[in-house]
Formats: C-alpha cells, sequence, structure tokens
C-alpha cells in the first residue's frame, strides 16, 4: 500500500504521495449500511490524491445529521441508498500527503472542513462555495465521512490546531463554524444585542461566537430550566423562558435574532424581540414551511435569511477558541470508541447532554 518514503531525500514539494511505511493498507470503519442498521468493516485506506492530506482520526464530533441520516435514512432530498460512512466534525494528525503537499505536514494535529467544492463553478468563484452545486461533503450521501481510522481532505481544508487544543475541541470547530457563520451572517458588531433561541450545542457555539464579535448582551431562550442555567458558562449574558407567562418578545429589542431551535414558535417570536431594521438568521432544522409576518417583516424592513453550512470560518474558530472565555471541551457530555459508534447515534439524549464524540485514536 505505501510505496513512497519518508527519507530526507523526498523533496518538499512531492511528484508523487508520500505516505510513510506504518500507515497500514486497511483500516476500520463504522459503516451505516441502511437506515438503523450500522457494521464495523475493514476499508482500504484512502489514498490522497494531488494536493491532499491523508489524516489519522483521532475525534469526531456527533452531530443531529448524523443521528438523523442513521434513524431515517435520508436528509430532505440527500437520501442514503448506498453504504454510508457517518461523521463529518473531524480532528486528527496528518499521516500522508499526496503530490504538491510538503512532506513536512505530516505530524501536524489538525482539524478538518468538511467540504471539498469543484472550484469552478459560479458560485466557487464569486466567494460562495458553500453552495457549490458539486459539493462533496462527508457524511452526505454519497460521500463516506470520518467515522474510520483515516480520511483524506484537501490539503488547504486541513488546518493545523494548536497544542492547547484538545482533540476533541479540535472536532467541534465544525459546529463552531456553524455558529461563526451564523453569527457573521447577522451582522453583528461591538455592542449588539442578539437573541438566540434554542440552548443546545449550536445555540451555546453561537452565543461564544456572538461574543467574539463583540455582542454585549447575549440573550438566550429555551423552554429547560438547567439549559437556560448552563447557557450562562458558554457566552450567554442572561437567558429567558419563551414558555413564562410574563415573556414579552419585543421587550428585548434585539439587533439581530439567530434561531437554533428549529421551532415554529422560536421563529415567530425572534422576528417580534427584533429591533426595527435587524436580521435574523435560521440554523435550527424545522418544518419545511412556516407561516411568517409578511406585514410585520415589511413595515419593519426585517432581513430574514438562513444559512448552509459556512465559507472561511476555521481561521475565525481557531482564534476564537484561543479566548479563556471559550471552553470547547465543556461541551463534550459523551464519549464513545469507534466501535461504539452505533451505541453514539442512538444514545437517549439527556436534558443536559450537548456533544458527544467518537474517539478514533487517542
Ligand atoms: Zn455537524
Ligand atoms: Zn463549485
Amino acid at each position: 500500500m505505501t510505496t513512497a518514503s519518508t527519507s530526507a531525500s523526498v523533496s518538499a514539494h512531492s511528484e508523487t504521495p508520500t505516505v510513510p511505511d506504518d500507515v497500514p493498507a486497511t483500516m476500520r470503519a463504522s459503516v451505516l449500511l441502511e437506515k438503523g442498521v450500522v457494521e464495523m468493516q475493514e476499508r482500504p485506506v484512502p489514498r490522497p490524491e494531488p494536493g491532499e492530506v491523508l489524516v489519522r482520526v483521532r475525534a469526531v464530533g456527533v452531530c443531529g445529521s448524523d443521528v438523523h441520516y442513521y434513524k431515517e435514512g435520508r436528509i430532505g432530498d440527500f437520501v442514503v441508498e448506498e453504504p454510508l460512512i457517518l461523521g463529518h466534525e473531524v480532528s486528527g494528525v496528518v499521516a500522508g500527503v499526496g503530490a504538491g503537499v510538503p512532506a513536512e505536514r505530516i505530524g501536524q494535529r489538525v482539524a478538518i472542513e468538511p467540504q471539498r467544492p469543484c472550484r469552478t463553478c459560479r458560485q466557487c468563484t464569486t466567494g460562495h462555495l458553500n453552495l457549490c452545486p458539486q459539493m462533496k461533503f462527508y457524511a452526505t450521501p454519497p460521500i463516506d465521512g470520518a467515522f474510520a481510522d483515516y480520511v483524506t481532505a484537501p490539503a488547504e481544508f486541513a488546518f493545523p490546531i494548536p497544542d492547547s487544543m484538545s482533540d476533541n475541541a479540535g472536532a467541534l470547530l465544525e459546529p463552531f463554524s456553524v455558529g461563526m457563520w451564523a453569527t457573521g451572517k447577522a451582522g453583528l458588531a461591538p455592542g449588539s444585542t442578539v437573541l438566540i433561541s434554542g440552548a443546545g450545542p449550536i445555540g451555546a457555539l453561537a452565543s461564544l461566537a456572538a461574543r467574539s464579535y463583540g455582542a454585549t448582551r447575549i440573550v438566550v431562550s429555551d423552554p429547560i430550566a438547567s439549559r437556560r442555567e448552563k447557557i450562562l458558562e458558554f457566552g450567554a449574558t442572561e437567558t429567558v423562558d419563551p414558555l413564562a407567562s410574563d415573556f414579552d418578545p419585543a421587550r428585548i429589542g434585539a439587533d439581530a435574532f439567530i434561531e437554533c431551535s428549529g421551532a415554529t414558535p422560536a421563529l415567530l417570536a425572534g422576528l417580534q424581540a427584533l429591533r426595527p431594521f435587524g436580521t435574523a438568521v435560521m440554523v435550527g432544522l424545522g418544518a419545511e414551511e412556516m407561516p411568517i409576518p409578511v406585514q410585520h417583516i415589511m413595515n419593519n424592513e426585517i432581513t430574514l435569511t438562513g444559512i448552509f453550512r459556512y465559507v472561511d470560518t476555521w481561521p475565525k474558530v481557531i482564534a476564537a477558541a484561543e479566548s479563556p472565555d471559550v471552553d470547547l471541551d465543556a461541551l463534550v457530555t459523551a464519549e464513545f470508541p469507534l466501535e461504539e459508534a452505533e451505541a453514539a447515534l442512538t444514545q437517549e439524549p439527556g436534558e443536559d447532554s450537548m456533544k458527544t464524540i467518537v474517539v478514533v485514536s487517542r
């Protein structure tokens, strides 16, 4: 399986891949065969293509989308029609490089931005690569994800992480990127007031991102008291109970609203919480259609938008994670080894569970 050597004679930008001899020919992979059926398999270790790195996976975050593919076999138009390796929130160590990538990268700890855009379509060439129609994204059918010992990624999408960052935190840079992209799209500036609905992992990461954008009033709404309490450790400055009889969203006067719950009433309350000319960003996956207060949006020139993944957020989240206010490790409430990936997908989340990590290697 391995052909090139790692000796000093290998040039920095080799014409051939450099995969050291300690990389095996086969690996373990946790494969979703069909809805509700996961099997451990032995698969060939992928070869890095030109411009790619081969990464020994260490930690993979479990995302709601992974659970959804496991339980339903599909998310909207994306349908699991052949066996699929789940997992797209990944950290690891560079184990080999494709042609054109410096061999010096081998041994580097990295977090992976799990998308492979085509780079030539109109969206890609105008800075909107997240909307590339030819996008290949980990764990989105038919592209395999990272519940496996090794993955390949474009070299520039494998971002070096500092020694101070844990493997788990490196994996959580992916959902943190969702929060960062949403926060950027909400137009937050120093001194902003933002309302975030939903105190789950994405609500927490959006709160931390809002703080890094300089928002000074970060109001998080959630009906569960223990979640409201916990979110205060993740950037929120105050919380509200949307089911309380005295809850009046209009009193919040938010510059921006980030919807992270997927609940229709949360979206409607958030639109009322905005000051005129405010911006609402939809992040949570909920009903395919929701009734919108058109008159309210028009009369107040409210901007209502959504997000789909992210563009160029890893440098931002790596920098933000250096802040002493940001403790990504504190978000991890469960860990499972790779062999128990199915248990990670099927565990009943408690009220206080946030992120689950599949530990592939240490
Ligand atoms: Zn995710
Ligand atoms: Zn493209």
